[in-house]
């Protein structure tokens, strides 16, 4: 399954936030390093359109997709040097598929900044710097390699040579990967690199209590809105310590919760989907009366690969999907009804799935 990493400097909310996810609700500790270890924390992806189809089908039971985060501990300037635990960060950052990086938006004297005070900007810049720096390391090894054979014009080396001549340029202008453009053919070199530098990130802004409700007052979150546009990367604010209290509260309770704060969204389940999209991942639903329930697959799969989610036998097997829109569904009704009114069709192999659709795979054993 793809995951989203959650790295950030000390101190910022990175354990509170994990905390909020895994609904552990370990105590966070008030000192920089205490963590290193990547855990793995399990969340639902929450989607209305679930619930819509459960009312409307009444299944004996509704299961949602799930989402994987995993929380790396332990970026310190220097990391890219393989200074201690160093090396260990980059590691597991080049383990996950997108990065979502926790900035802190809140003054609090009590908590210590491990540089002294709230700049989230430079925040940013410590940690992109030190990937910056680890993917230059792997760009020059490479150079190295290749640089005589793109003298000797050979074909391929000079479209590497080129690709990492670019990258080279990029690092060191501060640049990451991902804001680089290449050529179909040059893709398949950078992609064989493994940059930690290429990989999406969104930023989570985490601010204090009193600005969830209205983050516009907040200076940091305009800054890091600002950054972040520059690189067309999405900002989610939160404040990680009221996603915590969330976290321990479901259904009405939380509703209730949340309405006294005045947001419509918990700043969790807007970072759980928007973490999701950043993956290129999408869902489509099965619902029968035994059980209505969401399924995660990749944006761009066919039919066969989507039935391959719930079995490969399905897969293997596969003959066609009876396939209806969420919206079409809602609006007829019920099946019967939107089969009467022409809005089930069946797919074959070639169908590109679309998110929302409701499918019902015919295969053989
Ligand atoms: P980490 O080092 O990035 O994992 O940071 P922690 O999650 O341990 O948080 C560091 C300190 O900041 C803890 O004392 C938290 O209680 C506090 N903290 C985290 N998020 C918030 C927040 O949204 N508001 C306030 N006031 N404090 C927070």
């Amino acid at each position: 399954a793809l995951t989203a990493g959650i790295v950030g400097l000390p101190n910022v909310g990175k354990s509170t936030l994990f905390n909020a996810i895994t609904q552990a609700g370990a105590e966070s500790a008030n000192y920089p390093f205490c963590t290193i270890d990547p855990n793995v924390g399990v969340v639902e992806v929450p989607d209305d359109r679930l619930n819509k189809l459960t009312e409307l089908v009444q299944p004996k039971k509704t299961v949602p997709t799930t989402f994987e985060f995993t929380d790396i501990a332990g970026i310190v300037k220097g990391a890219s040097k393989g200074e201690g635990l160093g090396n260990k960060f980059l590691s597991h950052i080049r383990e996950v598929d997108a990065i979502c990086q926790v900035v802190r938006c809140f003054e609090d004297e009590n908590i210590t900044h491990v540089s002294g005070k709230v700049n989230p900007i430079d925040d940013i810049e410590v940690i992109n710097l030190e990937l910056i720096l680890a993917d230059l390391e792997s760009v020059e090894k490479r150079i190295g390699r290749v640089e005589k054979l793109a003298k000797q014009k050979d074909k391929d080396a000079v479209v590497e040579f080129d690709a990492l001549q670019k990258l080279k340029e990029a690092f060191e202008a501060d640049k990451p990967a991902r804001t680089v453009e290449f050529t179909e053919e040059e893709q398949k070199y950078v992609k064989a690199l493994h940059l930690l530098t290429i990989k999406p990130v969104l930023y989570v802004a985490n601010v204090s209590e009193d600005d969830v409700a209205d983050p516009s007052g907040n200076p940091y979150v305009q800054m890091v809105k600002e950054f972040a546009a520059k690189e067309d990367a999405e900002v989610i604010v939160i404040c990680a310590k009221i996603e915590e209290e969330i976290s321990e509260l479901e259904g009405e309770e939380k509703e209730m919760f949340l309405s006294e704060l005045g947001i419509a969204e918990s700043g969790l389940d807007q970072l759980i989907r928007a973490a999701y999209s950043l993956l290129g991942l999408a869902t489509y639903f099965t619902a029968g009366v035994q059980e209505v329930r969401a399924w995660t697959f990749r944006t761009g799969m066919k039919a066969p690969q989507c039935a391959g989610v719930i079995h490969s036998d399905f897969e293997k097997g596969f003959i066609r999907a009876e396939t209806v829109s969420y919206e079409d569904l809602l609006a007829a009704g019920n099946m019967v009804a939107a089969k009467e009114a022409g809005k089930v069709r069946l797919e074959g192999k070639e169908y590109v799935v679309k998110d929302g659709d409701v499918m019902h795979f015919r295969f053989n054993v």
